[in-house]
């Protein structure tokens, strides 16, 4: 046996001297065969891999999901299947438009990615600390964060992309609304609700489906910075949620959420008065109450960050027997676009590196090779299916019906403002804000369209106004804009 304290080489060579380089006189110059010298630094300017596009902020922790109460009705999924039982869970929270270096207390909704390791594969709920989203079809994605990232020329952030993009795309404004509200700026990880944000599906063992959303309501309480201290905290400490969690978990103070869902029949869907899959729309309480059936408890800090947070891979399309997706447009294109990013960024094998593979349950599948195999490669065993020696064969009792209902339609481009009421659901939610609440919100949203052009600002100004005529004449206040410019 190896002595274990003993310093080696990648190959394993001991290593004689990690202090001085190999050089020709004490002066230098080096020696091309110091290949220790060599392989360090190598290795060293290899460290970094591709940041996530978005959410490359994030922190990450272990836990696990406990069933409280009984859901059967509606989910044969087995991880739901009995009142106590346990799944393991693996959670990152992120901001979404900043740098991996970026600041954690900056105005941005925050990633809500649950990875649940069942007997049956990998559940994955990747969703963020907000309800809805700004958009509701995936087209406009990349056309979206570019207005949240670096403008091309200065490399600065754009306030002017931002409110002309949103001012163009009315559907934004409950998102935008819920952004610059208190809720925009949490305290920490701990102090937020999560949100599926997407319409789900469960099914039962009868194979009725039964559309959901998964709410996760913390049990730490909402708490919020304001504006000021947000950047406070911001300039003290840019990583003052990722320090929060790790610290409160190392404390043995475990943060802990509620878990509910809404459930929705599928008779309800199609006469329900706004589409259920619209992302930019939640459904309210009074229609579709939330139903508590789970506690969500973080109890363990990783070991390593690169290894499992940095590395982690959630992937909306990770799913398991019992539950299912929805036809909301933005989910659909999420289902390509997540692990698509992973193969960029992590490469082929993504899935097989720990934090990523099931840990209750084996892969076994046919596929081999690639970048980076690591896990015995399915060894000497048969590598195509159909075979005669005995490989991994499909079950038909887990065919998935995509939709068991019929869906015979035109294929077009649909144009998804049509007749779509962009505006009651971010005025109510500017009505249940108390009056000191939408005044902070009216300063927020008139402090980040300072700079913007005048014909924006009103643009954007009318859509406040169609929310609620108080939202808009307040915005216009502040800004400066008189009543007579807005529609
Ligand atoms: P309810 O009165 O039943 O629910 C209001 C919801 O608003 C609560 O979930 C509350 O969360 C949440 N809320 C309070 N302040 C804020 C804020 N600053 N930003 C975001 N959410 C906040 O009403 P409805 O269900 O009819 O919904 C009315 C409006 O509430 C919606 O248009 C939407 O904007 C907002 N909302 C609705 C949710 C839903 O799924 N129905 C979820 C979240 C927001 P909490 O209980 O944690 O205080």
């Amino acid at each position: 046996m190896a002595n274990n304290k003993r310093l080696t080489t990648s190959s394993g060579a001991p290593v004689g001297d990690n202090q001085n380089s190999l050089s020709i006189g004490p002066r230098g110059p080096l020696l091309l065969e110091d290949f220790h010298l060599i392989e360090k630094n190598a290795q060293f300017n290899r460290e970094r891999i591709p940041e996530r596009v978005v959410h490359a902020k994030g922190a990450g922790a272990y836990g696990y999901l406990r069933i409280t109460a009984d859901v059967t009705k509606y989910t044969k999924a087995s991880l739901f299947s009995e009142i106590g039982k346990k799944t393991e869970a693996f959670l990152r929270f992120s901001t979404v438009g900043g740098e991996k270096g970026s600041i954690d207390a900056a105005r941005d909704p925050r990633g809500f990615a649950l990875k649940l390791y069942t007997e049956d594969g990998n559940y994955d709920i990747v969703g963020n600390n907000t309800p809805v989203f700004f958009l509701r079809d995936g087209i406009k994605f990349p056309d979206f964060i570019k207005t949240q990232k670096r403008n091309p020329r200065t490399n600065l952030k754009d306030p002017t992309a931002m409110w002309d993009f949103w001012s163009l795309s009315p559907e934004s404004l409950h998102q935008v609304t819920i952004l610059f509200s208190d809720r925009g700026t949490p305290k920490s990880y701990r102090h937020m609700n999560g949100y599926s944000s997407h319409t789900f599906s469960w099914i039962n063992a009868q194979g009725e489906r039964f559309w959901v959303k998964y709410h996760f309501k913390t049990k730490q309480g909402i708490q919020n910075f304001t504006r000021e201290e947000a950047v406070k905290v911001g300039g003290e400490n840019p990583d003052h949620a990722t320090q929060d969690l790790h610290e409160a978990i190392a404390g043995d103070d475990f943060p802990r959420w509620r878990v509910c869902v809404q459930i929705m029949p599928m008779a309800d869907a199609e006469n329900y008065h706004l589409n259920p899959f619209d992302l930019t729309k939640i459904w309210p309480h009074g229609d579709y109450p939330l139903i508590e059936f789970a506690e969500l408890v973080l109890d363990r800090n990783p070991e390593n960050y690169f290894q499992d947070v940095e590395q982690s891979a959630f992937e909306p399309s990770n799913i398991v027997p019992g539950v299912g997706f929805s036809p909301d447009k933005m989910l659909q294109a999420r289902l390509f676009s997540y692990p698509d990013a992973h193969r960029y960024r992590l490469g082929a094998n993504y899935s097989t590196l720990p934090i990523n593979s099931p840990h209750a349950t084996e892969p076994q599948n046919y596929h081999r090779d690639g970048a980076m195999r690591f896990d015995g490669n399915g060894g000497s065993s048969v590598n195509y299916e159909p075979n005669s020696f005995g490989g991994p064969a499909e079950d038909p009792q887990y065919k998935e019906e995509a939709y068991n209902f019929e869906i015979n339609d035109r294929a077009a481009r649909y144009n998804h403002r049509d007749g779509n009421d962009e505006y009651t659901q971010a005025g109510d939610l500017f009505r249940l804000l108390t009056p000191d609440h939408q005044e902070r919100l009216i300063d927020n949203l008139a402090d980040a369209m300072q700079t913007v052009p005048r014909d924006i600002q009103v643009r954007q100004v009318n859509h406040f106004t169609k929310a609620d005529r108080r939202y808009g004449e307040g915005v216009a206040r502040a800004l400066g804009i008189d009543q007579s410019e807005i529609d």
